[in-house]
């Protein structure tokens, strides 16, 4: 939003007032008051920024012969200025043009952080915005005016960019002679709770980029100040300053294994902003071979806010050489796996590599094997060795590998199927198919599932009373894609998946009940009426095998279930399918007896009950009744 309402400034005014977009206002304000404990990362988000803006120029340089290339021309430099209470970031990176600071800066890239604040209804003051690496916007925890001076690669002018926090920011023609960027804070006074001067110390600076951005590849360069004896003198001493690197600058994906603590990964999870939460587990991979990479791979516990969304991109860094060729390679993750974070190191992948090319490279192919293969078995140790854990990561992306076994026509099984768990009528949690299988009694012939809206409804549906009565473990499909991912898996370990409200069950009838099937002959006609007066809405009426305390229930015939027919109908592009269901009678029932009755006596009352019937069949399935005026006074007319 422009105060001057003038959308192309070019040559208009010098210093405009403008104002940050809505969203980058109300987190600006949240950062400015932040009492969030910390503030220290402000260092490290702009750092990190200054690191990614080199990684461009780097690239730049070295796929373009036009560019002079002296690989001392990439560095960080921290500079402090006690008195005057001002810190300085400067890097020799791509920079920003005119338009990019207006846009990159007066904008909030990461909006979703506000939207997941709400969604969860998280206090002001809560953690998660330090959490989700908000960038450049930190800086206010710790200044009150922020300046950027800046100037863009392929540009002739810089331009000076300031902030005092949420009343907006001015932006004018200013002077700097090499593409880069400075970022200027001054640093707050102190106040009763918080030291803002320690962010002008030398030694506490050090400390933070140590623990925070040891691993940037290009050195961060700061002035060091130490005692040493003057020349010529064997007591006094005078102070003398040097340029020093901090930072090791070796990344964290070369280093051995055995020297990295899990902190080291942790840090590295957060400074490339892969995600807000703290990861199950970290695989750091190192292959020598037909094909060569490092690579390390996090599994998060949580789902981002908009993981199940088209918005989400899945993707890994990809680094040639060390050097980063691009942000998110989705070719190397399969879409099953779209959850996992991190980067690839490839000597094997040409620099200049186009995002076409890059699709059909054979290496590429084989690594992304190699990752997808290493990822199934980390999985499955922690599946093994620590369930909880487990547990809690399939609460977030269990969705994405069901949905994974249903796509690509069931091509992923063999990789998915010991992956994926439901919840269980008897254990009361989630079970994998291979622990259903293995405690399958003798002449149980399938792996029973309920599909419904929730636990608790499952719990309650007629439809599960005999095969839970058999004293059978039921599946509870709850996810909107469980019942079609097990239609694609059709068996596990030879044993075929049955929904309890299918037509046969592959139970016999207990011996002391009266067998359904003579029933039916001796209330055919009964049936028949009903299903005349049901007409098409059901493919028939029969005695149920499956019902014992519930009088009525539909199941249904054919390969569409009821579950599957409420999920369809949902679909934006309706296709329109229906379940061909079956009307079923508990004929043990008093509610028979009484219907019984009626069909002798009083076809009127038939009529009525058979309707109230189906309809009570329809609303326990959770189906909408077609005609609810009807219904009502259906009921009214029972009561009358
Ligand atoms: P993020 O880094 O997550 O995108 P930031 O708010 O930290 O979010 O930064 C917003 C954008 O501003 C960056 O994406 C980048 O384009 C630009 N930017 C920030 N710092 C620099 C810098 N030092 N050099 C060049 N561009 C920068």
């Amino acid at each position: 939003m422009l105060i001057s309402g003038q959308k192309h400034w070019k040559g208009v005014i010098h210093l405009e007032k403008r104002q940050f977009k809505a969203e980058s206002k109300r987190l600006l304000e949240l950062m400015v008051n932040s009492i969030y404990t910390h503030k220290e990362i402000f260092l490290r988000e702009l750092i990190s920024n200054a690191s990614d803006a080199i990684d461009k120029m780097y690239y730049k340089a070295l796929t373009d012969e036009k560019i002079s290339f002296n690989k001392d021309d990439y560095y960080i430099r921290i500079d402090v200025d006690r008195e005057n209470r001002v810190l300085k970031v400067s890097d020799t990176g791509i920079g920003m043009t005119r338009d990019e600071l207006d846009d990159n800066l007066g904008v909030i890239a990461r909006s979703g952080s506000i939207a997941f604040k709400e969604e969860n209804e998280l206090g002001e003051d809560c953690d998660i915005i330090g959490q989700f690496g908000v960038g450049f916007y930190s800086a206010f925890m710790v200044a009150d005016t922020v300046t950027v001076i800046s100037r863009g690669f392929g540009s002739d002018e810089a331009y000076r960019w300031e902030s005092q926090g949420a009343e907006g920011y001015t932006i004018e023609p200013y002077q700097r002679d090499a593409v880069g960027t400075d970022i200027i804070l001054k640093i707050k006074e102190n106040t009763e709770e918080e030291k803002y001067d320690e962010y002008l110390e030398e030694y506490r600076l050090r400390g933070i980029i140590k623990r925070y951005s040891d691993f940037i590849r290009y050195p961060i360069k700061m002035e060091v100040t130490r005692k040493r004896l003057k020349e010529g003198s064997e007591s006094e001493y005078e102070d003398h300053t040097e340029e020093q690197v901090v930072n090791s600058m070796v990344p964290i994906w070369k280093k051995n294994k055995n020297e990295l603590a899990p902190e080291d990964y942790e840090n590295f999870y957060n400074e490339k902003h892969y995600g807000f939460d703290k990861p199950i587990r970290h695989l750091h991979i190192s292959v020598e071979g037909a094909f060569s990479y490092n690579s390390i791979l996090f599994i998060p516990e949580k789902a981002p806010y908009d993981f199940y969304t088209k918005e989400y991109e899945k993707g890994l860094e990809l680094y040639s050489k060390g050097v980063l060729i691009m942000n998110k390679c989705p070719d190397l993750l399969p879409d099953y796996f779209s959850f996992v974070k991190g980067m690839v190191d490839s000597d094997d992948l040409s620099l200049n590599i186009s995002r076409e090319m890059l699709q059909h490279d054979r290496q590429l192919k084989l690594i992304a094997n190699n990752i997808r293969t290493k990822i199934k078995n980390e999985l499955e140790a922690i599946l093994k060795e620590d369930r909880e854990n487990y547990e809690k990561f399939y609460q977030s992306f269990g969705r994405q590998l069901k949905y994974g076994l249903y796509s690509e026509f069931g091509m992923n099984r063999e990789t998915l199927q010991d992956l994926i768990m439901f919840y269980s009528s008897k254990e009361r949690k989630l079970v994998t198919l291979d622990e259903y299988a293995g405690r399958m009694p003798e002449g149980q012939k399938y792996i029973y599932y309920a599909a419904g809206e929730s636990n608790e409804r499952i719990d309650k549906m007629p439809q599960t009373e005999l095969v839970a009565d058999k004293g059978y473990e039921i599946l509870y499909f709850t996810d909107d894609v469980d019942e079609f991912a097990i239609k694609i898996l059709r068996d596990y370990q030879g044993k075929e998946f049955r929904s309890v409200a299918s037509g046969d069950l592959g139970i016999e009838a207990e011996g002391e009940q009266d067998d359904p099937q003579a029933d039916a002959g001796e209330n055919q006609e009964l049936f028949a009426d009903m299903k005349n007066i049901l007409a098409d809405r059901v493919k028939d009426v029969r005695a149920s095998k499956r019902l014992k305390h519930h009088p009525v229930c539909l199941s249904n015939v054919g390969e569409i279930s009821v579950e599957m027919e409420k999920i369809l109908s949902a679909m934006p592009n309706n296709p329109n399918l229906k379940a061909d269901k079956v009307l079923e009678l508990n004929t043990g029932h008093d509610v028979f007896k009484t219907l019984k009755e009626t069909f002798e006596k009083d076809k009127d009352k038939f009529d009525l009950y058979t309707r109230l019937l189906y309809n009570q069949a329809l609303l326990i399935d959770g189906l909408p009744i077609e005609d609810p005026v009807e219904f009502a006074n259906d009921i009214c007319r029972v009561m009358q």
